[in-house]
């Protein structure tokens, strides 16, 4: 049942360069329940603008209704909303906050790092150069980013479960070399188009966020509340990935596993007891959720208790 907008809305934001993982589909599982549980519509939004896997967002689809995830609305597919990002960077140009950038990925890692921003940080190469300098740049065929003239190096965000977060911001891009509109960008956009107030994702994207609230508060746009949730590590340690095994709904089916087993693996690293995501709402308290990344041995996990 679609819920008034005025009511505000959560959403979930996948990538089709691949099958979803258990990761991505406990931080989907996780949007969801802090949507619903807050009376928030849930939208979905497909960022196509890059790393395209022909039929992985349908697969996606198809994976989070089977894990019992609904949504408002029709899905936004992000390569239909070009004239939008590049509306946002007109206007910050014509506001003079912004500035083309020729360095390569290269460059900018050898330049050192602005004397008081980041590492990695952008070390501000561009922000300056005359006309004279850029024209000479341009005859030399080298494709201009465009980037941001930020006035701040630092932003604090308000996270339901991290608290007050300050991050750094640098003269982020907004539109890469290539033309495709940053992420950084389109996520700011976009969550204001489609009237999301709740931005529920891994916590790997935190250290980013910073840097989109600030655009946000340039742009004119409000800045949502921000949950970000822990991320599913494979026995390494590191961000789990589809080398780690079974990690997808189509490995598990293939193990014998159902969509359900998945639910109620992903509702134990909760901390719950449950099979579906509807049984899931009735007992959700987002307070509870455990900080610590869920380590998962994909494989073993979902087999069968006797099985070798
Ligand atoms: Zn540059």
């Amino acid at each position: 049942m679609p819920t008034s907008p005025s009511t505000g809305a959560g959403r979930y934001a996948p990538s089709p360069s691949g099958d979803l993982h258990i990761g991505n589909l406990r931080t989907a599982i996780l949007a969801w329940l802090f949507a619903r549980t807050t009376g928030r519509a849930f939208v979905l939004r497909v960022d196509d603008l890059d790393r395209v896997r022909p039929g992985a967002a349908e697969r996606q689809l198809d994976d989070l209704a089977a894990v019992g995830i609904d949504w408002d609305g029709p899905v936004v597919y992000q390569s239909t909303r070009l004239p939008s990002y590049d509306a946002s960077v007109a206007r910050l140009t014509a506001a003079g906050r912004t500035y083309e950038c020729y360095c390569t990925r290269r460059e900018i890692q050898q330049a050192a790092t602005a004397p008081h921003g980041p590492m990695g940080a952008y070390p501000g190469t561009c922000r300056d150069l005359t006309e004279a300098e850029r024209a000479e740049r341009r005859a030399q065929g080298r494709p201009a980013a465009i980037r941001l003239r930020a006035d701040v190096d630092e932003y604090v965000i308000t996270d339901l479960l991290h608290g007050e977060y300050r991050g750094a911001v640098d003269d982020l891009v907004l539109r890469r070399g290539d033309g495709v509109p940053a992420y950084n960008l389109t996520v700011v956009v976009d969550d204001a188009a489609q009237g999301i107030d709740q931005v529920v994702r891994g916590d790997d994207l935190l250290a980013s966020t910073p840097r989109q609230a600030y655009l946000a508060e340039l742009l004119g746009l409000p800045a949502p509340v921000y949950a970000h949730v822990p991320l599913v590590l494979n026995r390494e340690g590191k961000r789990l990935a589809k080398r780690d095994g079974a990690v997808s709904l189509a490995d598990q089916r293939a193990l014998g596993n159902t969509p359900g087993d998945v639910v109620a693996a992903i509702a134990n690293s909760l901390g719950y007891t449950a099979r579906t995501t509807a049984e899931l709402r009735e007992v959700f308290e987002p307070q509870r959720i455990p900080v610590k990344p869920w380590i998962l041995e994909p494989i073993g996990l979902f087999r069968p208790e006797g099985c070798p």
